[in-house]
């Protein structure tokens, strides 16, 4: 029986550069030569990842930035708290440059430092066993710094189960920020039950513990930060259902950013390389329903037309704060360095890179 084809959710930010843009990008790359390096992110429109050096996931691009030699700036095409990364990770004598500053991450920024310290002053009051603080990559580098300074990691959702790991074997209980998805997936995953795990809500005032009795920081295994991405919140428990019924035989492959109800409901959960790993080894004719971001979900049915593959969601999530990251941006960029400045670069204070920088070691001596 041949297979019918699956929709492919709309392409947005796929328009092709015109001639007069893509030659300005490529003359002024031409003349920075290999004094600048690109790095995308999977989620980068199409538009913009075709410029890039390097793609990869958040930690790809984080090893590559620990790597970097020999240039004088890194254009990091993704967001904010990537291009922080990178700046903390790359020597001190290279420039990391956000094309636009406007490409923040909601996930990021529903955690902020002020928030967290109010956050362990209420556990820490509230039980005298261990807490051991843990960031996802997508988090300020001021929270990055508060893991370092108290004993704790980075994670990404490579190594999230191995951070969890590590992080029993250093206290009794995990403070885990800012996203509760990928804490609750990875927690659930190795074996703590869901009643041992407690939400605490940051707009809940200090005198109000994080909306919980303060008892409850004593009894519970685990602390979730009440914070979400906003691209995979979008898809629903009723999706994979949806997608199972109109395609028979096809597979849902989901990003732990997904709220626990989906994740259980798929037949695969993995990190933004797993789902490029799995759909590329893949048997031709695979049906796939994918709940990540968009931009990679098209760029997956373009690049493997002999599976079939379509986004989980009736509807494009789409990260709109990368999606800011546009060619024209980048042209701006590359030719100010080309006239001899730089602008949008991201710098990290030195007190936060040297305790960010511990952290950040911890999660790249985790890896896969
Ligand atoms: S996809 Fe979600 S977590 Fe990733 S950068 Fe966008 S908003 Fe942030």
């Amino acid at each position: 029986m041949s297979l019918a084809p699956l929709p492919v959710s709309p392409l947005i930010g796929n328009d092709p550069v015109s001639p007069e843009l893509r030659e300005r990008l490529s003359a002024a790359r031409k003349a920075l030569g290999s004094r600048v390096l690109i790095l995308g992110h999977h989620y980068q429109r199409d538009d913009v990842i075709d410029f890039a050096d390097v793609r990869g996931d958040s930690l790809d691009l984080a090893m590559r930035a620990s790597k970097t030699s020999g240039v004088e700036y890194v254009i990091f095409c993704g967001v904010h708290f990537m291009a922080e990364t990178a700046d903390i990770l790359t020597p001190p004598d290279v420039q990391v440059i956000l094309p636009d500053m406007r490409a923040g991450c909601s996930m990021a920024d529903m955690a902020d430092i002020d928030q967290v310290e109010e956050a362990w002053e209420v556990l820490t009051k509230a039980t005298s066993k261990r807490y051991i603080p843990i960031t996802y990559i997508n988090s300020t580098a001021a929270l990055k710094a508060f893991c370092g300074r108290h004993g704790g990691a980075v994670c990404t959702s490579s190594n999230a189960r191995k951070v969890v790991e590590w992080a029993f074997t250093q206290g009794e209980k995990l403070l885990f920020f800012p996203d509760q998805h990928l804490g609750r997936n990875t927690c659930h995953a190795l074996g703590i039950g869901l009643d041992d795990m407690l939400v605490y809500d940051p707009h809940n005032p200090h005198e109000r513990a994080g909306g919980n009795d303060p008892k409850l920081y004593d009894q519970k295994k685990v602390v979730l930060w009440r914070g979400h991405c906003s691209v995979h919140q979008n898809f629903s428990p009723s999706h994979p259902d949806v997608l199972r019924s109109r395609y028979p035989g096809v597979k849902i492959l989901v990003h732990p950013e997904c709220q626990f109800e989906v994740v259980q409901k798929a037949d695969l959960v993995g990190s933004t390389r797993f789902i490029i790993d799995t759909v590329k080894a893949a048997p031709a004719g695979t049906r796939w329903a994918i709940g990540t971001e968009h931009h990679l979900v098209n760029r997956l049915a373009q690049e493997h037309p002999e599976q079939m593959i379509t986004t989980l969601a009736p509807f494009a999530c789409q990260c709109s704060t990368m999606f800011r990251i546009s060619p024209e941006a980048l042209a701006d960029r590359l030719e100010e360095l080309v006239q001899g400045k730089a602008s949008n670069v991201i710098r990290v204070d030195d007190e936060t890179r040297r305790w960010a920088t511990i952290a950040l070691e911890r999660m790249l001596d985790m890896r896969d």
